[in-house]
């Protein structure tokens, strides 16, 4: 396979590149991918927040946040996962695009949900012509969690649909965290049909990485979405 999964149908969006890294995709593999379409990596120090940034132009360091959104050309927008949720939001209208770090934290912070309206408050995204892009994550049926997970989505109306309880192990559930996160978008008003998926579960796919399975913190897929600038 090559060394990062895209969706067809964003590949026929000609102004726009995107990937979601395997492991062989290394952070030199993303540089030379970027460059491909005249770009540069935006990275962000992740920390699973619900911070969402507005780039007009390449940031300084590296700051603090779980999104980026943009409308400038030659900026990839990288999210680094190992189980959490990498998420892309594509306004093919206005050519502009985010990517996101969803992680069971920034999921309860509602991090898709504060993409969608970062967007639609910097460049009027409408959430109808919205097309959202979820990659690899741990799926519903490997990702085992406590109370401390379930507690911030208890109020959530889609609760009993992302938690299914354990009966031989009280207090854990399987989580589904993609689902989690395609509901919050469908609440801002994403289309179901414009919600598209690529790649399957980190932590039974050996093409991918999985923190929970490979144990070692320093690990990390590189996904990436930008406007070509060629
Ligand atoms: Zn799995």
């Amino acid at each position: 396979m090559s060394e990062f999964l895209t969706i067809p149908a964003l590949n026929g969006l000609s102004w726009l590149f995107h990937g979601f890294g395997t492991r062989h995709f290394s952070e030199n593999d993303l540089r030379a991918a970027a460059a491909e379409y005249g770009a540069g990596p935006v990275q962000l120090r992740q920390i699973h927040s619900a911070r969402v940034l507005v780039l007009d132009e390449a940031p300084a360091g590296l700051p603090e946040a779980d999104a980026a959104a943009t409308r400038r050309p030659g900026l990839a927008l990288v999210v680094k996962t190992a189980d959490c949720l990498p998420l892309f939001l594509i306004d093919a209208e206005r050519r502009a695009v985010a990517a996101v770090h969803a992680g069971w934290r920034g999921t309860a912070r509602r991090i898709a949900v504060e993409a969608v309206e970062s967007m639609t408050r910097a460049f009027g995204t409408g959430p109808a012509s919205l097309l959202a892009a979820l990659g690899p994550c741990i799926g519903g049926g490997c990702y085992e969690v406590g109370e401390d997970v379930a507690a911030p989505f208890r109020r959530d109306s889609h609760f009993a649909a992302l938690f299914a309880a354990i009966p031989a192990r009280p207090g854990k559930y399987f989580f589904d965290l993609r689902a989690a996160n395609r509901a919050q978008l469908e609440t801002t008003g994403v289309l179901p049909s414009n919600i598209l998926e690529a790649g399957g579960c980190t932590h039974c796919d050996s093409r991918l990485l999985s923190f929970r399975r490979d144990r070692r913190s320093n690990l990390r897929l590189f996904n990436f979405i930008g406007i070509r600038a060629d």
